[in-house]
């Protein structure tokens, strides 16, 4: 359910997006999914086409692209790569770290014609 209301909200970007820009069809949609964003990409494929289905984007391809999380320590100052929201930073043990990047998805791309 999480997943279907995700892709209908990647529809209205789209749509957005081709009135903004004035094209009308869609061949293929980059997204970026963030590693803490707790978005499923094989849940994202497998409602998209269905999602899709008689828009602009009608059988457009689907291209997936996991982003890494990124965290910063605001104790030691150290930048690392975070695998999940709670964990800890391995340069000084602390948990009250700040995500900095991995917990959004976004369209980056679309290719149209
Ligand atoms: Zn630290």
């Amino acid at each position: 359910m999480h997943e279907l209301s995700l892709c209908e909200n990647i529809l209205q970007m789209i749509e957005q997006q081709a009135k903004d820009q004035k094209f009308t069809r869609v061949l293929t949609v980059c997204l970026e999914i963030g590693q803490l964003s707790c978005v499923e990409p094989e849940a994202i494929s497998f409602c998209f086409n269905e999602v899709m289905s008689g828009s602009v984007a009608n059988q457009a391809e689907l291209k997936i692209v996991m982003l890494a999380g990124l965290a910063w320590c605001p104790t030691c100052y150290h930048h690392f790569e975070i695998l999940q929201r709670y964990d800890e930073c391995p340069n000084c043990g602390r948990y009250d770290v700040q995500i900095v990047k991995g917990e959004h998805m976004r369209i980056s791309e679309l290719e149209v014609i």
